[in-house]
């Protein structure tokens, strides 16, 4: 017989770590439920009690940490859009958001919901893995930092223990004069999957690439840096027949299957083409000035 589901709904973060230390491994967090909803009306979800974080304001909210901005898991879509701190300093995220689902999910949609569904077409996810952030999570135990890039240990796994949860992100911000892209490939403009998803951050030296990081979703198990693309491009001047080594190096580099949205082949070179774009930017940009 089916369990009658519980919900428990805290309003402090304390209350949040004494009932994942009391139930550890029974209580399934919901946030904005925009992805939970969805396995519950296709029968998928396991859980039936459940811990709603919905109304712990402690996880709202964008600061500004001087290198780096802060934002409350709870943060939603709208939100990050709408943010005068993001649009100055994370830009590629706001153009993240804005292609998440339709103002309906943006509204209720949570930065922290994305990254711990740990989907590999998760939107967010390149814009955090180029951008190289750090997660904060808590527990009653205490509080530590993971790297965005380690948090993920295999397709739909991540490093959080069974009374943890995600309580921020804490985001470098973009530097000046550096270059940030991002870019989703769907099967139309608005509310799709990704079939490849791409977001990166570059600074030039003159006519040569001093740092460069890509992060791409659907295209491995998990989001990915393109740490081979970018080792080749590091140091290199930025010349077309580079961008042709770069392009075919990364189309080599990532590990996409073949799926209902798309092919193995089609991410391959879709990949090496959405990174092309993003060098010839460059060009052009440091052209125009
Ligand atoms: C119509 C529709 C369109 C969509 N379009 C897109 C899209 O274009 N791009 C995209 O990337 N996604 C899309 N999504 C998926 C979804 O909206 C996002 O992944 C969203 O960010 C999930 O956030 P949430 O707060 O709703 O998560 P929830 O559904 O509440 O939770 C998702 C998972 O994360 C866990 N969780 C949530 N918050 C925390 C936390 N702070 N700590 C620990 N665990 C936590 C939950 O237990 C659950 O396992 C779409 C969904 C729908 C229904």
């Amino acid at each position: 017989m089916r369990q009658t589901p519980t919900v428990q709904s805290p309003l402090t973060l304390n209350e949040i770590y004494a009932a994942l230390a009391e139930c550890a491994g029974d209580l399934k967090i919901i946030a904005g439920g925009t992805d939970l909803m969805v396995l519950a009306n296709a029968h998928q979800l396991e859980a039936s009690n459940f811990l709603d974080i919905w109304r712990v304001d402690e996880l709202r909210g964008i600061s500004d940490e001087g290198d780096a901005l802060r934002i409350g898991a709870l943060t939603t879509y709208t939100q990050l859009i709408r943010a005068p701190l993001i649009q100055q300093f994370i830009p590629a995220l706001v153009a993240a958001s804005r292609t998440i689902g339709a103002v309906q999910i943006q509204n209720r949609g949570t930065l922290g919901g994305n990254i711990v569904n740990a989907s590999p077409a998760g939107d967010s996810l390149p814009v955090l893995a180029a951008y190289d952030a750090a997660l904060e999570i808590g527990s009653q135990r205490g509080t530590r930092r993971v790297a965005f890039n380690e948090f993920y240990t295999g397709y739909r796994r991540t490093v959080l223990a069974a009374d943890e949860l995600v309580i921020a992100a804490r985001v470098p911000k973009v530097k000046a004069g550096e270059r940030d892209f991002f870019c989703k490939v769907g099967t139309r403009r608005a509310q799709a999957i990704s079939k490849i998803v791409m977001s990166a951050k570059a600074q030039m030296n003159a006519a040569s690439i001093a740092s460069i990081q890509i992060g791409i979703g659907s295209v491995a198990p998990t989001v990915m840096r393109a740490t081979q693309t970018e080792a080749l491009l590091v140091g290199a001047t930025l010349t077309p027949d580079l961008i042709e080594q770069a392009r075919q190096m990364i189309a080599n580099e990532v590990t996409p299957i073949t799926d209902l949205r798309s092919t193995e082949h089609y991410r391959r070179s879709v990949t090496g083409n959405v990174l092309t774009k993003f060098l010839r930017q460059i060009i052009e940009g440091a052209e125009a000035r």
